[in-house]
């Protein structure tokens, strides 16, 4: 990831946001990193998806193509920035908010480049494939797309998937694939601010992932995979991979948002609440 943080550095410090020629590069580097080759139709709209809660970017594994809508990530940033409930976020300096607003976009790009490293790993053993298969098996197995909502022009892709798009949006908080794809992004994001030599843009990505994996606990006890598996009906396999997997530490139950103990969730809690305005 060093060569997308030589380019996001070169731009924020001077005070340019990442153009269409960044941008490419960084999908180029990403999707090397990621090995994913085979993602091959890298498709930018200059114009924004038509309704209002629609989606900036999207990953298509059936025709392995990611979809990204820079204009849209750029409206939808200054939107979260202006709600940003975290006060570091406005801790920041001039240097700090350009490294901050190309930092999202690199997170987009990650963000769906995960998705597409899902596809690509699906055999693989390790328990965060084994989760998210389950949801990948159950979800998209009649050939969908993630994140997907592709305005008027293709309204007939909208209308097939519709029956798998009520599943998935009705779920779509508490998805496993998403929280991965997420928390996996927001990671290697937080390596990067450590090379930054911020400590404000370090502490901002530390409480973001925070925050993030939180806001989708109810209680300690009813934790977001939980619940996700309990929607599909799918609970009883959720158990039965957890019995083989039964000393997870810290750091795995919350990323794959499993049970936390009483004074983890109420720690975390409290640290939120000092994060918080
Ligand atoms: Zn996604």
């Amino acid at each position: 990831m060093d060569n997308i943080l030589d380019i996001v550095y070169e731009y924020s410090i001077n005070g340019r946001i990442l153009d269409d020629t960044a941008i490419e590069k960084i999908i180029s580097i990403a999707k090397k990193e990621f090995n994913l080759n085979n993602v091959h139709e890298i498709e930018r709209r200059k114009s924004f998806p038509i309704t209002k809660h629609s989606t900036i970017a999207a990953y298509n594994h059936l025709d392995q193509s990611i979809v990204l809508y820079p204009a849209a990530i750029k409206r939808d940033f200054l939107l979260r920035e202006y709600k940003s409930k975290l006060k570091t976020e406005n801790e920041l300096n001039r240097v700090e908010k350009c490294f901050r607003k190309n930092l999202h976009m690199v997170f987009i790009i990650l963000h769906e480049l995960e998705h597409a490293n899902q596809f690509m790993h699906q055999s693989d053993s390790s328990l965060e494939m084994q989760l998210v298969n389950i949801e990948l098996g159950y979800i998209y197995d009649i050939g969908n797309t993630f994140d997907c909502f592709y305005g008027a022009t293709d309204i007939e892709k909208l209308a097939e998937s519709f029956k798998h798009y009520k599943i998935y949006k009705n779920n779509y908080r508490i998805s496993l694939a998403e929280r991965l794809a997420n928390a996996n992004a927001l990671l290697k994001i937080r390596e990067m601010t450590k090379k930054i030599g911020s400590s404000k843009l370090e502490e901002l990505y530390d409480s973001l992932l925070l925050t993030y994996y939180m806001s989708r606990y109810d209680s300690k006890d009813d934790s977001p995979t939980k619940r996700f598996f309990k929607a599909i009906e799918r609970d009883h396999l959720l158990t039965y991979i957890l019995i083989k997997h039964e000393d997870l530490s810290y750091e795995d139950r919350i990323k794959f948002g499993l049970n936390l103990t009483s004074d983890e969730y109420k720690a975390n809690e409290e640290l939120v609440k000092l994060k918080r305005r």
